[in-house]
């Protein structure tokens, strides 16, 4: 078999929303499955021990970064497919060893799904048991199929906060938050995951989702214990406040976000606590959007989760547009688990950025790229098609930047210069049909 690899007369798109499509050119990947090159067809011809595939009519661009997942879930409404108590008994079984083999699997499939829908590179902010280290080690040894994995084990929370007590360690000072990162570093993470506010999973009234809930000084002791290992920390934040105590504590980015002050606007582009010197911002509308759009006849939730996503989607959409606004560095994740978040589905993040906050197509997939890589710290070998960089492609066989929907199903994806076998994506028709009525 031949070693190296050119993918020829393909359309280009780069990664960088500066940086126009270019046609007619030719992809050369090496045996490390770096690029080795990148130029003209009628100007690079393929060496001799290549393999030459021809891409002509087809458009190839880097593969999706998703900065903020959770494998445990498939995305399923949660208040369609079971009760609160019945979840609580759930969650409670996974801590034991039959649990976390059926965790795995889980987590498996819906890498495996993201991987087959082209992301190629994911960020998993929260899951059980570290089951997200072992899955991380799984595909890096070749075990299993999936994106290359970043993960943050455990949240960090106070008692009786967001994601606590199953998917929480618990903390109530700056030292027990010190703590809990080292907990989470000997579990062999590569993030740190906070929770500043609550959230809407598990608020019990209206407002309480975006109710702050750790103070500065936690945030700093727990931004200062990682960072000093060089790992960044993420925070989730869905309320001024909670956006403001955790730019002040110093952390990398923020999830979800709001509505934003001369302050916070000024934290990101210069945070002195963050690891880099600035924060970045990942909105995930995706996790409010369907609840707070679609007809509550069709979601059938509760009043207090209605208006608790409402609040949060109107928050996070201004924060974005705001975001867009100052040159804050924006990232795409779509908060994959939660109701109507599917592992499949992160073209509709960029569908709905594009229709209800009026960025380009081109800007769209410059985030969900470049702008990812960065953020994630990958960007020196991950996020556009430049020499030397990982060969992580999607080809397509349509153009993205005339219909999004083209990245729904990729033709091919390639992970370190090798494409991945095709297998069989199981989509929810339940949730893709009504999220094609917003
Ligand atoms: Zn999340």
């Amino acid at each position: 078999m031949k070693s190296m690899r050119a993918l020829t007369h393909c359309t280009i798109i780069h990664g960088h929303a500066s940086i126009p499509p270019e046609p007619d050119m030719t992809i050369l990947i090496g045996e490390d499955g770096n690029i080795l090159n990148v130029g003209k067809t009628n100007e690079l011809p393929p060496h001799a021990d290549c393999e030459v595939i021809n891409l002509g009519g087809k458009f190839v661009m880097p593969g999706l970064i998703n900065a903020h997942v959770h494998l445990f879930s498939d995305g399923k409404p949660m208040q369609l497919s079971v009760g609160e108590n019945l979840l609580n008994a759930g969650v409670k079984l996974l801590g034991t060893g039959l649990g976390k083999r059926i965790l795995i699997k889980r987590m498996r499939k819906n890498a495996e799904t993201a991987l087959q829908s082209g992301v190629t590179t994911m960020r998993s902010v929260g899951e059980f048991f570290y089951q997200d280290v072992k899955l991380r080690d799984l595909i890096q040894n070749g075990k299993a199929q999936g994106p290359r994995l970043m993960v943050s084990g455990f949240f960090l929370s106070v008692t009786g906060g967001h994601g606590a007590p199953f998917l929480a360690l618990e903390g109530d000072s700056p030292w027990e938050g010190r703590k809990n990162v080292r907990k989470n570093v000997r579990g062999g993470v590569d993030w740190i995951k906070i929770c500043t506010t609550g959230g809407v999973t598990d608020a019990k009234a209206l407002g309480e989702a975006g109710r702050l809930q750790m103070t500065e000084d936690e945030v700093t002791a727990i931004c200062d214990e990682a960072h000093k290992i060089g790992l960044m920390v993420a925070a989730h934040a869905e309320s001024p406040e909670g956006v403001r105590v955790a730019l002040r504590g110093g952390v990398d980015t923020i999830e979800h976000g709001a509505a934003m002050d001369a302050e916070t606007i000024s934290l990101f582009k210069n945070n002195p606590r963050s690891l880099r010197g600035y924060s970045s911002l990942i909105p995930t509308l995706q996790a409010g959007y369907p609840t707070a759009l679609l007809d509550r006849d069709l979601t059938n939730v509760s009043d207090t989760v209605y208006g608790n996503a409402c609040l949060i989607y109107e928050h996070m959409l201004k924060g974005f547009r705001q975001a867009l606004e100052h040159g804050i560095t924006i990232g795409i994740g779509t908060d994959a688990a939660m109701s109507y978040v599917t592992h499949y589905n992160l073209w509709r993040e960029l569908d709905h950025m594009i229709r209800f906050a009026g960025i380009t197509t081109m800007k769209a997939i410059d985030l969900v790229t470049r702008s990812n890589a960065e953020i994630l710290g990958l960007g020196d070998d991950r996020g556009t098609i430049d020499r030397g960089k990982k060969a992580d492609l999607l080809v397509l066989e349509q153009n993205p930047l005339e219909n999004i929907r083209a990245l729904a199903d990729p033709y091919q994806v390639m992970l370190n210069g090798a494409f991945v076998e095709k297998r069989t994506v199981r989509k929810i028709p339940e949730v893709d049909l009504l999220l094609d009525r917003i």
